[in-house]
C-alpha cells in the first residue's frame, strides 16, 4: 500500500523511479525504522552491489527535496548523523531514549490538536512539524537507578551519597577543574 502511494507521488511530481531510487524508497518504507545514510547504504548495496555511497547520498538528498522522505536529527543521537523515514506515515512524535538510543513513535490526536492550536494562535499555515522528546526509557531508568545506588553504596559516608544526588556529576566536575586552574 505505502509503496504504491510513494510511486503515485513520484509520478505526480514527474520524478522517474530509477532502480536506485526504488531500492532506497523500499528500504526506508518497508523497514519502518529510522535508518541513517550509512545503514541505508549498507542495506542498498546488498540489493545492488554496484551502488556507491555518493549515489546513495545524492538519491537521499533528492528524495528529501521532493518531499518523499523526512530527514530527522533524533536529538543528535548519533552525532551529526541524520535519519530517514517516509513522509507517507501519519504524523507522529519521536520519543528518544538518550541512553540506549531506542526510538519510539507516538501517534495520536494530541499532535493534531497542537498543530491546530499553533495554526490558529499564529495564523500560521503549518507544512511540516517535527516533535522530538528526549529522556530515559523505562528500562534505562531502572539501570540508572541501580547504577546510582551502587555509586552511593561505594561512598564511605552517607553525606557523600547525598552530595552526588544533589549536585549531579558534571557540574561537580566542572567546579573542581575551575578551582584547580
Ligand atoms: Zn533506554
Ligand atoms: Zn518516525
Amino acid at each position: 500500500m505505502a509503496g504504491q502511494g510513494i510511486k503515485g507521488s513520484l509520478k505526480e511530481r514527474g520524478i522517474r523511479l530509477t532502480r536506485q531510487r526504488q531500492i532506497l524508497l523500499d528500504l526506508i518504507d518497508v523497514s519502518g525504522r529510522h535508518l541513517d545514510a550509512d545503514s541505508l547504504y549498507e542495506l542498498a548495496r546488498k540489493k545492488d552491489g554496484k551502488l556507491n555511497r555518493v549515489t546513495v547520498y545524492r538519491t537521499l538528498k533528492m528524495l528529501k527535496e521532493s518531499g518523499l522522505v523526512d530527514e530527522l536529527d533524533l536529538m543528535h543521537l548519533g552525532g551529526d548523523q541524520h535519519y530517514y523515514e517516509t513522509r507517507l506515515k501519519q504524523e507522529h512524535a519521536h520519543v528518544i531514549c538518550l541512553r540506549c538510543g531506542r526510538v519510539e513513535e507516538f501517534f495520536g490526536e494530541p499532535l493534531q490538536r497542537l498543530r491546530r492550536q499553533i495554526e490558529s494562535h499564529f495564523g500560521f499555515n503549518i507544512l511540516i512539524a517535527r516533535t522530538e522528546v528526549g529522556g530515559y526509557c523505562a528500562h534505562c531508568q531502572t539501570l540508572r537507578a541501580r547504577e546510582h545506588s551502587e555509586l552511593v553504596e561505594r561512598e564511605p559516608s552517607p553525606a557523600g551519597g547525598e552530595h552526588i544526588k544533589r549536585k549531579g556529576r558534571s557540574p561537580h566536575h566542572q567546579t573542581r577543574q575551575e578551582h584547580r586552574s
